[in-house]
């Protein structure tokens, strides 16, 4: 009996690592050091309810179908974020859509927050309808007040939301005096009037919640000075308020040492808390609802991570770590509607009438009354499913589980995530080389050079090399993933710093007469592209005679051409041509006139040839003998290209 005891104690223990193993997890998380238990991990969850109504359901880790806000809550998350608009409907009761955020939403997602023991984030917008930097228009019913009017109502509209939310035991743990406002709030575009609704809306607050957070929230970290001056109106007009927030959303907001810096520098100078109120990364390009979204694969955006799960789950561990490590005061990060998905229909018209129907799209038709020329023109559904934390059926994505791993730390082997794509520029007349390996982006961040299969074949290598100047996309495989090549068929150049831009010294000037001006010019209005280009100018009669030359590097033997561009004037007599010279030998000539400010002349030499290891120069000589107020111009625009 005892054995069998012990026994029976020596098989529960060996099974205790797999049930503590509650964590496990694909996703490769490194610990965030100095994580404090307090850390604020919140989560935007506003348009909830209205997916709700469209009939969106959120599943936990097991796939059963449970309330979000426990999923959420389970997974680490401590405090949902929930905005209020004043009144965003109608004069028919037709909602404006954005989920329909009045009081009654956030009392409803509030109860659900303070049920499964996270803190309410109350973001006032002071607005009917969505407020941002470029947007903050005053509501329907306080058009007309003055700033008097406007304070009193705003204080009295937070007083009577901040009330219900009380009276139905939400656990308020913040609120949010405005949203996003760069410079303008509620319509009022002054500091001088702004403060006053801010002051009025901390000072309800203090009085309902007197143990929560007063915060501000601004955007555009990445616009320098912009938050220095904003906390400096704040504090000359004795704000009363504890956090300095901010948007932070990587594809447009800067650089993290920047947030980081931005936001120590304000922590410091005022003695405020700080912390990230908005951010969100996409873990995939594509769209699921038929509404385009924010963010996609093309555009000239910064993507620090692949748009993968593990990508979004990367963004957050890095912006925690900066926050956390590298920011004083620095007290949360909140993810900005992380449960925003599809509302499920098959066809963009099924999706339409759930938006409009619930206000579960960005903005509905009904909008225009209010918000005529953006919302009225442009209402549809969501622009950001890509970036939720919950795949188009509501199931959790696996960088849900980061908030928790990070805390831990889940460092796994890392394997291959994404590819890099690869950009080929290939001479059409010669061979096409596709690489062997593509870099593929380790679940860690770093990268690895993993074998590539590609779907290339000899007719398509000789239909690219016959089919002219075009863009082609080859596709591959590599670690299970697809691999891309993009390649340019183009005439290539072999010189380097054709146009003059890059103040080179690819090219060799030799004066022969020592003119008065002879160099590369910064002058865009005087170049055939770009802004430089060779310049030369002198006034004396007989005193320009120069050559500007580069000897190409590394030209496979081959026939060839040079094509190069001058204008000029007050020339008289000239002797100008482009050359080529193979090995010391001049090959071939093409003769260039200059007329007159902007007619430029291209000269294009015969075709030469050249072998293996030649020594091959290009370039232009130039012999003036001057009239009126001296000889001048400009030559731009080399091209060494082959010829079949
Ligand atoms: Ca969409």
């Amino acid at each position: 009996m005892k054995t069998l005891c012990l026994l029976l104690a020596l098989a529960l223990i060996a099974a205790l690592p797999m049930t503590a193993l509650a964590e496990e997890s694909s996703l490769y998380v490194k610990k965030v050091e100095n994580l404090p238990e307090d850390f604020i991990f919140g989560m935007d969850a506003s348009c909830v309810p209205a997916l709700e109504q469209s009939g969106v359901k959120y599943y936990d880790f097991n796939g059963e179908e449970t309330d979000v806000y426990k999923v959420l809550a389970d997974n680490g998350v401590n405090y949902i974020r929930v905005r209020i608009w004043n009144d965003p409907f109608n004069s028919d009761g037709k909602g404006y859509g954005g989920g329909n955020c009045d009081i009654g939403n956030a009392v409803a997602i509030g109860r659900r927050a303070t049920q499964y023991g996270m803190k309410l984030l109350v973001n006032f917008h002071y607005s009917d309808f969505w407020a941002d930097p470029a947007k903050q228009m005053v509501p329907k019913a306080w058009v007309g007040m003055d700033i008097e009017q406007k304070t009193e109502a705003v204080y009295q509209f937070t007083l009577d939301c901040l009330q219900q939310l009380k009276d139905a035991g939400v656990d308020v743990g913040m609120v949010q005096i405005g949203n996003e406002t760069n410079n303008y709030m509620c319509g009022e575009k002054t500091w001088f009037n702004i403060q006053y609704l801010m002051q009025a809306g901390a000072r309800a607050t203090r009085e309902i919640f007197p143990e929560a957070l007063v915060a501000l929230h601004f955007a555009n970290p990445e616009k320098t000075g912009s938050y220095d001056n904003y906390a400096k109106k704040m504090d000359y007009y004795q704000v009363d308020y504890d956090v300095f927030a901010s948007s932070y959303y990587p594809y447009w907001h800067g650089s993290l040492d920047n947030l980081t810096d931005t936001l120590s520098s304000i922590a410091r100078t005022y003695g405020k808390k700080v912390m990230v109120m908005e951010t969100s990364y996409a873990y995939t390009g594509a769209d699921t609802d038929f509404n385009g979204n924010t963010i996609g694969d093309g555009g000239a955006i910064i993507k620090d991570y692949p748009f993968t799960v593990q990508g979004q789950a990367n963004h957050l561990r890095s912006l925690t770590d900066a926050i956390v490590n590298n920011t004083e005061n620095g007290i949360g990060v909140v993810y900005w509607e992380g449960t925003w998905i599809s509302v499920g229909g098959e066809s963009w018209e099924e999706n339409h009438a759930l938006w409009e129907q619930y206000g579960s799209g960005w903005a509905s038709s009904y909008a225009a009354a209010y918000d005529a020329a953006d919302a009225g023109r442009y209402y549809g559904g969501c622009a950001v499913d890509n970036q939720a934390l919950f795949d188009e059926h509501g199931k959790p994505l696996e960088s849900l589980k980061v908030f928790r791993l990070m805390r831990e730390g889940n460092e796994i082997a890392p394997v291959a995530d994404a590819l890099e794509d690869v950009t080929i520029i290939c001479d059409l007349n010669a061979p096409l080389a596709l690489p062997e390996t593509v870099n593929a982006v380790m679940t860690d961040d770093s990268k690895q050079a993993i074998p590539v299969q590609w779907n290339f074949t000899e007719e398509m290598d000789s239909q690219m090399h016959s089919s002219g100047v075009a863009q082609y996309t080859i596709t591959g495989q590599a670690g299970g993933m697809e691999a891309r090549c993009y390649v340019s068929m183009v005439e290539y150049n072999y010189l380097r710093d054709y146009s003059f831009e890059e103040n080179s010294t690819a090219w060799q000037i030799t004066d022969l007469c020592k003119a008065d001006e002879l160099y590369i010019e910064d002058k865009k209005t005087d170049s055939l592209t770009g802004t430089r280009h060779m310049h030369f100018w002198s006034a004396a009669q007989n005193s320009v005679e120069f050559t500007v030359e580069q000897q190409a590097l590394n030209l496979p033997g081959g026939k060839y051409r040079f094509t190069v561009s001058i204008m000029g004037g007050d020339a008289g007599a000239t002797d100008i041509y482009a050359y080529a010279k193979v090995n010391g030998e001049t090959v071939a000539t093409a003769p260039m006139g200059i007329t007159g400010y902007g007619n430029w002349d291209t000269a294009v030499t015969p075709e030469f040839t050249c072998a293996d290891g030649d020594t091959v120069v290009v370039g232009v000589y130039v012999k003036c003998q001057g009239a009126g107020n001296g000889a001048w111009g400009k030559i731009d625009d080399a091209l060494l290209n082959s010829v079949k």
